[in-house]
C-alpha cells in the first residue's frame, strides 16, 4: 500500500471517529422570563401567550415547578448554581446590602465548557452582570442594562441579540442562556399589545405606565394605595408585556427551527419568580413566599422525547442535574435537585419538597412546599401552615388549628436546613454608583443612599 493511500485511509477513520462522537452531544438553550407567573402560561392563557402554548404541545410542561426565591438573584443563581439560595449566597436585602454568588460555588457551565461547548449568556438586568457573579462561567456574556428601568433592553432587541449570536462563528455544541426582563416593572408594553390587553384601562390615559421608580417607592414605603383598580390596571399592562415577549419568545423559536437546530437543541424555558396583584393584599415580587412568587412555568423539549404533562412538583435547584443528564455529561458534586429525565421518562415518582428563603424586602422569610402543604416560617418565629389541597390559594392560616400538621412540616423544614450550609467564598458586592443610579430607579434604595 502506499503511504499516501495509508495516510488518507487514517485520516478517514480519525474523521469518521471524530464526527461518530458529535452528533450524541445536543446543544441547550435555556430562556428565562423574568416575572412570569405559572398561570399565564397553558391551556387557559392561550390568548395571552399562543407561542409558549404551542411550544408546550411539544415538550414535557411541568404544571408544578417552583423557584427558591422571590426574585431575580436568588432565584436566577439557583437555577444556574444547582444549590438553594443559602448554599449559593447570592442574595440579599434592602437593608442588610446585597451579595454575589459565593466564589466557590460551581454552576451548570462548569461542566458544559470542560466538555467543548460554546457558552453565551445574553441578560438584561444587573443582578444576572458579573458583578454579582451569577454568569461569571459563560464563555461569553452579553448584559445590557440602564441606569433606568424605564429604558432596559426590550424583548425585540433580545431576541435580535440571540439570533445574531446563533449566526455568527460559533462552536458547536453551544449551552445558550437567554433572559427576558420585559413582565417585570416598569409594564410599559409595546403596541399591539398595549391595545389588546389594557384597552378597557387606556380609555382615559393612553401613556400611563405602572411601576416607575416613584411608585415602587412608595409602595416599599407602604405608601401606595393598592386600591383593585390601580392594581387591575397595572395587571392589565403586565399581561401586555406578557404577551409582547411571548411573540419574541417565539420569534427566537422559529429562529431556531429556521436554522435547523430544533433536532440537535435542547430547549427550556422558565421564569425566576411570579408577581402578586393583590393575592395576599400585596403587589410586584421579592416580599413573600406564596405560590404567585415561587409558581412558575417550566417546559422542556428534548428531541425524540414524547411531550407530555407533569403534574407532580418540582424545583429549579432540579435542572441543572437534568440538563447534565440530557447532554451526557456529569454533574457537579455540589448540585443537591435530583434529575428531572425519570420523571420525564415515568420511571420516577420521588417526592421533591421545596425549600425557598431569601426576601429581597418585607420580613425575612423560609417555607417548606410538599404536595399538599406549605410552610411559611418568618425570622421572628411567626408560621403560617396552609393546605394546599384543599386550599391552593393560601387564604387560610392553619398553623394555630392544626398543630400535628404544623410539628411534621416543621420538622421536615428544619430537617432540609440542617443539610444546608454555605458552599463558601467571599460573596460582598461593591456597589458602585452606576449600580446604585440602576437599584435607585428600581426603587431598590432611598434618596440618601
Ligand atoms: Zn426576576
Amino acid at each position: 500500500m502506499r503511504l499516501t493511500t495509508l495516510i488518507l485511509q487514517v485520516f478517514g477513520l480519525l474523521t469518521l471517529l471524530v464526527s461518530c462522537g458529535k452528533p450524541t452531544q445536543p446543544n441547550v438553550v435555556v430562556i428565562v422570563i423574568d416575572t412570569l407567573r405559572a398561570d399565564r402560561v397553558g391551556p387557559e392563557a392561550a390568548a395571552l401567550t399562543p407561542y409558549l402554548g404551542k411550544f408546550a404541545q411539544g415538550a414535557v410542561s411541568f404544571d408544578q415547578c417552583h423557584a427558591h426565591a422571590p426574585w431575580t438573584l436568588p432565584s436566577c443563581a439557583a437555577i444556574l448554581s444547582g444549590v438553594h439560595p443559602a448554599e449559593h449566597g447570592a442574595g440579599g436585602n434592602l437593608d442588610a446590602g446585597m451579595r454575589g454568588l459565593g466564589q466557590d460555588v460551581g454552576t451548570l457551565v462548569q461542566p458544559f465548557s470542560q466538555a467543548g461547548y460554546d457558552t453565551h449568556a445574553i441578560v438584561n438586568v444587573a443582578f444576572l452582570d458579573k458583578t454579582f457573579g451569577v454568569t461569571r462561567d459563560f464563555g461569553g456574556l452579553d448584559a445590557v442594562y440602564f441606569s433606568s428601568n424605564t429604558e432596559v433592553r426590550r424583548a425585540a432587541p433580545t431576541t435580535q441579540a440571540a439570533l445574531k449570536w446563533l449566526d455568527q462563528e460559533r462552536d458547536e455544541p453551544f449551552l445558550l442562556f437567554v433572559h427576558y426582563f420585559d413582565p417585570h416593572a416598569v409594564y410599559d408594553p409595546p403596541q399591539p399589545f398595549r391595545r389588546r390587553f389594557a384597552k378597557d384601562q387606556d380609555k382615559k390615559d393612553e401613556s400611563f405606565v405602572f411601576g416607575t421608580r416613584k411608585h415602587m417607592m412608595a409602595l416599599r414605603a407602604g405608601q401606595l394605595d393598592l386600591n383593585p383598580r390601580l392594581i387591575g390596571r397595572a395587571e392589565a399592562l403586565y399581561n401586555g408585556e406578557v404577551a409582547y415577549t411571548d411573540a419574541e419568545v417565539g420569534r427566537l423559536l422559529d429562529g431556531l427551527s429556521q436554522r435547523g437546530l430544533d433536532e440537535n437543541s435542547i430547549v427550556v424555558i422558565t421564569g425566576d419568580h411570579g408577581e402578586e396583584f393583590l393575592d395576599h393584599g400585596g403587589f410586584e415580587h421579592g416580599h413573600t413566599l406564596y405560590d404567585e412568587l415561587t409558581h412558575v412555568p417550566l417546559l422542556i423539549r428534548v428531541p425524540g422525547k414524547e411531550p407530555k404533562g407533569v403534574s407532580q412538583i418540582v424545583r429549579h435547584v432540579d435542572l441543572a442535574p437534568t440538563l447534565c443528564e440530557l447532554a451526557d455529561l456529569g454533574p457537579l458534586e455540589s448540585f443537591v435537585g435530583r434529575s428531572l429525565v425519570g420523571l420525564m421518562d415515568g420511571t420516577d415518582d420521588q417526592p421533591r419538597p421545596v425549600l425557598a428563603q431569601g426576601n429581597m424586602w418585607g420580613p425575612d422569610l423560609t417555607s417548606y412546599r410538599s404536595a399538599g402543604w406549605k410552610l411559611i416560617r418568618a425570622g421572628d418565629g411567626k408560621q403560617e401552615l396552609y393546605n394546599l389541597s384543599l386550599d391552593p390559594r393560601e387564604q387560610t392560616n392553619l398553623a394555630a388549628s392544626d398543630g400535628e400538621a404544623l410539628r411534621r412540616l416543621g420538622q421536615q423544614l428544619d430537617l432540609a436546613l440542617r443539610g444546608m450550609a454555605a458552599l463558601g467564598g467571599s460573596n460582598q458586592v461593591k456597589v458602585t454608583p452606576e449600580l446604585q443610579a440602576w437599584m435607585q430607579a428600581l426603587g431598590y434604595g432611598g434618596e440618601s443612599q
